[in-house]
């Protein structure tokens, strides 16, 4: 079995998800478990209604609720074509918002909406979404079986952020959704979405179907997850700023934290750690492109492998520098500087050091915060490129610092991760910079 998840933008209307239904369909001899995240902006939208509720503005929290009860009726009527489903879809969707309503009413009328109630009333949106879809999946002659993900995915009671208690979701997934899929059908579940032991509604914090796939994933031991999202996966830069960046065929994990970490939009590597920790390959596909084959990331790459492939740029970054007096060791002020960076939850972005000077890297809007008086600042760029097995091969530094000759970086930090560089460089020189390391990449 394979786990198929789209994000809000792919199910946001009836045209996206027929495209989303052709792409499960070309896929449903590998027996799916489709995952959906609610319709693009809904969840937020169900959101203010729960907070209107509960601080008693009550117009707009009906407002609210005639946005998301059209939108979810136009989805029926628009998607299904055929009379006996489209009643069924409108039933189940009609059924849904009554109780969505009567919810809303009772926090409303208690006047208060608890971070319980917050999760109750999210979950609407991946419940309708699903709903409509499975049916849609149905008239399309699929064997579309719909799951409520709140019967597996068992969660504690951290409402908003709840953990997923894992040997739980395997042992209630596989006697749940597995038997389906033995007979050859595929599955329709929500992501985001979990409950207590107590049946009690929870979500697992903003953006968490991917993480939902993942953990489905893994508990089911997937062949494969497919993200799709409305980029073709992972790619070489940022498209804004450079034109020509091209999307990777395949990732390791390591390299995509490391991105991530330094500002690329890429999918939060965390999400998909449950998978990747069971060696699944977590494949980034483009909901819009579907020819296109995307980005697959994987546990570790071959040793083989090596060359720099992606490069981000972080602007807004503040170097700060400290010397050590004859007296005082640099070894104990970095200590100190770290151990208070972490005291005041200030994120160390790098950070060297020697006997007599030692320097952080830390976003400059936190920079103010850093005491000592001796401490120099220069503002700079962070930019950081990632390849595999950098530190077998030793090639990509000569690469990376001919590509960064005419930037004269401030800094080259080398040697502490074996998929990353990173240069620190002028603000002003460090488009130009990016341009020049991408460059290198694309050749
Ligand atoms: N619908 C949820 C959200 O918007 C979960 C998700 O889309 O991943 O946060
Ligand atoms: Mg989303």
């Amino acid at each position: 079995m394979i786990v198929m998840k789209f994000g809000g933008t792919s199910v946001k209307d009836a045209t996206a998800m027929r495209r989303v239904l052709g792409i499960v369909h070309a896929q449903h001899e590998r027996t799916p478990l489709v995952v959906l995240s609610a319709c693009g902006g809904f969840t937020d939208k169900l959101l203010t209604m729960a907070r209107c509720a509960g601080t008693g503005d009550t117009q707009k929290m009906h407002e609210m609720y005639q946005i998301i009860s059209t939108h979810h009726i136009t989805l029926c009527n628009e998607l299904l074509a055929n009379e006996t489903y489209r009643e069924r879809a409108l039933h189940r969707t009609n059924t849904l918002l009554e109780e969505l309503r009567v919810f809303c009413e009772g926090i409303a009328l208690l006047g208060e909406c608890t971070p319980r109630s917050l999760d109750a009333i999210a979950s609407f949106g991946e419940r309708l979404s699903t709903s409509i879809f499975t049916i849609a999946a149905q008239e399309q002659g699929l064997d579309a079986l719909f799951h409520d993900a709140r019967t597996t995915m068992r969660t504690d009671s951290v409402y908003t952020n709840a953990t997923v208690q894992f040997s739980q979701l395997q042992t209630l997934s596989r006697g749940q959704i597995l038997p389906h899929m033995e007979q050859g059908g595929i599955v329709i579940t929500q992501g985001f979405i979990g409950s207590t032991e107590q049946r009690i509604t929870t979500t697992l914090g903003r953006g968490g179907s991917d993480l939902s796939a993942a953990l489905y994933g893994a508990a089911l031991l997937a062949e494969e997850i497919q993200i799709w999202t409305d980029v073709s996966g992972v790619l070489s830069a940022d498209p804004r700023v450079i034109l020509n960046a091209k999307s990777l065929p395949e990732i390791s994990y390591a390299e995509v934290r490391q991105l991530s970490y330094y500002g690329a939009k890429v999918l939060h590597p965390d999400t998909i750690k449950p998978a990747v920790d069971k060696n699944i390959p977590v494949k980034v596909l483009n909901t819009f492109e579907p020819s296109n084959s995307g980005t697959t990331i994987v546990y570790s790459t071959k040793p083989e492998e090596h060359g720099l492939r992606a490069v981000t740029l972080m602007q807004n970054c503040m170097m700060i520098r400290f010397d050590a007096s004859p007296d005082e060791s640099a070894a104990h002020i970095l200590a100190d500087v770290l151990e208070y960076c972490h005291v005041q939850k200030v994120e160390i972005l790098a950070s060297v050091g020697n006997e007599s000077s030692c320097a952080i890297v830390i976003r400059s809007s936190d920079s103010t915060i850093i005491p000592n008086a001796n401490a120099v600042r220069t503002a700079v760029a962070l930019l950081c490129a990632c390849g595999p097995n950098l530190l077998q091969h030793g090639t990509e530094l000569f690469e990376f610092a001919s590509a960064l000759q005419e930037s004269s970086p401030l800094s080259v930090l080398y040697g502490s991760s074996d998929v990353s560089i990173i240069a620190l460089l002028s603000p002003d020189k460090a488009q130009a910079a990016l341009q020049k390391v991408h460059e290198y990449i694309a050749v």
